[in-house]
C-alpha cells in the first residue's frame, strides 16, 4: 500500500507548514521513501476533527465585530492598541456588542455585575474570540463575562481567601507555605480579571462586595520579600505571580530576575502570566518586554539555574495563530514554558475540549503542568465541578499524548494544605461530596476538607445540605470515616 494523497488529505487541515530547510526538503533520499511500500495499517485512519489541534485560527476573526470591522492585522498586533480597547466597563460592552447580541443578554450580564465580586478587563483579542451568536455556552465569556442566569448560591462551608494565603505571608506579597519554595506577588493588576480567581480577596479595585487588600506595587515592599528570602536558606525556589506579571515593565521584570538571581540559595525562578492566553501579541510586539523575560532566561542559564514562564490557557479557544506565534518566538529563544489551567464546568471540562486543549499546548511546546480543581471562591458555584467528575477526567486525559505533556490534576487544599493529586483523598463520600485530604509536608496535625458543589450532588446528596444545624454531623461524619479524628481540620 502507497500513502495516497487521499489519506493525507484527511488528516490535512493544518496550517502549519514546519519550515524545514532546503537541505532537507531537497534531500533526495525523501524521494526513495516513495517508493517504499507502507505496511498494512491496523488502525482506521485518524479523522479531521481529531487532529483539530493543529489547527490554529489565522483569519482576521476580530474583523466579524462591527467595532473593529477595519481593524488591520498590525493594529490588532499592536499591544496599546488592545490594552486601550479592553472592555473594563459594562456600559462598553453595551457599546461594542449592540447589534452582535439579544439585550436581554446584556441584562443578565449587568445584573451578574451586581453579584460577581470581580470587575471586568476583557480585551479585543478575547472579545474577537467569544462566539456572540450562543455568549451563554462560550467558554471564553463564562470566564471573564458574569451573567445572572448561571448563577448558583455560594456551598454554605466556602470562605473568603480559601487557601488562607495570608496565614503564610510573612510580609505583604509573599507567600512562604512550602518547605524551599515561595510565592512572591509583586503587583496587583493583571492583563484581564478572571472571575474565577483564587486571589480575588488581593486582585483587581474594589467592588460593593469585597473590600481588598491592597499589594500595591511599592518596590520598598518587594525589598522586604527578598529580604525574607535571602534569610531563608532552605527557599529555592520563586513563583513570581500576581497579580500577573505581563503587568510589570520590562525593567522591574529584569530587576526581580536579577535580584532574586543573585540570592545564592535561590535556583529556580517561574515567572507566571495569563497574559499569553488574553494578550498573545504582547510577546510579539512589545518585545521589550520578552526581551527582559529572555534575559532573565539567559542569565539564570549562564548562572546554572532555571527559570522558566508558566501560562494559564484554560480552553483551546483562547489559542490562535498569534499564539502559536509567540510561543514559537519563545521555543527559539529558549524559554521553556509550560501551563497551568484551572478546571472549569461548562469550559474546559468536557473531555474532548480538555484533550484538545492538551494536545493544543503540547503542539505548541507549551507543556501541560497542573490542571487545578476550582478553588471554593465566592459566587462561582456554578464553575466548580465535583472531584468525580474531575477524576473521571483525568483518567480519560491521560495517555491522550506523552507522559511528560499530561498535567497533574490537583486541587489547592482549602485552609492552606497546599496541592494534593487529586487522586490522593484519604476519603470521599460522593454523596455528600466531603473529601478529605492530608498534606503531611505542609501540615501534618491537620486535615483539609473540600467540597463538591451542591447543585451537582445526587437529590439525596443536596437534601443532607438543607438543614444548617446537620452540616457538623455531615463534616464530622466524614472526618472519622476518613480515620484521622486525631487531626485538626484547617477550616
Ligand atoms: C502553587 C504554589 C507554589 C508552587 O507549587 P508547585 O507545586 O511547585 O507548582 C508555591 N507556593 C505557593 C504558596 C503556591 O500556591
Ligand atoms: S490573571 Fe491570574 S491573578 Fe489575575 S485575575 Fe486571572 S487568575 Fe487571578
Amino acid at each position: 500500500m502507497q500513502y495516497s494523497q487521499k489519506d493525507i488529505s484527511t488528516i490535512e487541515n493544518a496550517n502549519i507548514v514546519s519550515d524545514l530547510p532546503d537541505k532537507i526538503t531537497n534531500d533526495k533520499r525523501w524521494d526513495k521513501l516513495q517508493d517504499v511500500e507502507i505496511p498494512e495499517h491496523l488502525k482506521d485512519m485518524v479523522k479531521k476533527k481529531d487532529m483539530e489541534h493543529r489547527y490554529f485560527n489565522d483569519t482576521r476573526f476580530w474583523q466579524k465585530i462591527p467595532y473593529f470591522k477595519n481593524v488591520s492585522k498590525d493594529e490588532f498586533m499592536d499591544v496599546h492598541f488592545q490594552n486601550q480597547n479592553s472592555v473594563t466597563k459594562v456600559d462598553h460592552l453595551d457599546d461594542l456588542l449592540d447589534e452582535l447580541v439579544d439585550p436581554s443578554f446584556l441584562e443578565d450580564v449587568h445584573n451578574g455585575m451586581i453579584k460577581a465580586p470581580m470587575n471586568i478587563r476583557v480585551s479585543p483579542y478575547i472579545m474577537s474570540l467569544i462566539n456572540w451568536e450562543n455568549p451563554l455556552n462560550d467558554p471564553l465569556r463564562k470566564q471573564f463575562i458574569p451573567v445572572a442566569s448561571d448563577f448558583k448560591p455560594d456551598h454554605p462551608k466556602l470562605v473568603l481567601d480559601s487557601l488562607s494565603e495570608q496565614e503564610d505571608s510573612p510580609v505583604n506579597g509573599l507567600v512562604h507555605r512550602y518547605f524551599d519554595k515561595a510565592l512572591f506577588l509583586p503587583l496587583d493588576v493583571c492583563p484581564v480579571y478572571c472571575r474565577f480567581c483564587t486571589r480575588s480577596y488581593a486582585i483587581g479595585s474594589d467592588t460593593d462586595l469585597v473590600a481588598k487588600l491592597s499589594f500595591k506595587p511599592v518596590p520598598n515592599k518587594w525589598h522586604k520579600a527578598f529580604a525574607y528570602i535571602a534569610s531563608r536558606p532552605e527557599i529555592e525556589d520563586v513563583v513570581i505571580s500576581g497579580g500577573d506579571t505581563y503587568m510589570l515593565t520590562p525593567a522591574r521584570l529584569r530587576q526581580i530576575g536579577e535580584l532574586l538571581l543573585a540570592i545564592p540559595h535561590v535556583r529556580r525562578l517561574r515567572y507566571a502570566s495569563k497574559g499569553p492566553a488574553v494578550l498573545p501579541m504582547k510577546i510579539l510586539s512589545d518585545k521589550e518586554w520578552s526581551q527582559a523575560l529572555i534575559d532573565s532566561v539567559e542569565l539564570g542559564r549562564k548562572m546554572g539555574k532555571d527559570v522558566v514562564f508558566h501560562t494559564h490557557f484554560n480552553s483551546p479557544n483562547e489559542i490562535t495563530d498569534i499564539t502559536r506565534e509567540a510561543m514559537l518566538y519563545l521555543f527559539k529563544h529558549g524559554v521553556t514554558v509550560r501551563n497551568q489551567s484551572v478546571l472549569l464546568r461548562g469550559v474546559n471540562d468536557d473531555p474532548e475540549d480538555m484533550i484538545h486543549l492538551v494536545r493544543k499546548l503540547s503542539y505548541m511546546n507549551v507543556q501541560p503542568y497542573y490542571v487545578y480543581q476550582h478553588d471554593m471562591v465566592k459566587g462561582l458555584e456554578e464553575m466548580r465541578t465535583r472531584v468525580s467528575d474531575s477524576l473521571e477526567l483525568e483518567r480519560i486525559v491521560r495517555g491522550a499524548t506523552a507522559g511528560y505533556n499530561t498535567p497533574l490534576f490537583v486541587m489547592d487544599a482549602p485552609g492552606g494544605g497546599g496541592k494534593r493529586d487529586l487522586h490522593s483523598y484519604d476519603y470521599y463520600d460522593e454523596l455528600t461530596g466531603i473529601s478529605v485530604y492530608r498534606s503531611p509536608s505542609v501540615d501534618d496535625s491537620k486535615i483539609y476538607l473540600y467540597y463538591d458543589p451542591i447543585d451537582l450532588l445526587p437529590e439525596k446528596g443536596k437534601k443532607l445540605w438543607t438543614d444548617p444545624k446537620k452540616h457538623n454531623d455531615l463534616i464530622n461524619d466524614a472526618i472519622l470515616q476518613s480515620g484521622y479524628k486525631e487531626l485538626e481540620p484547617a477550616l
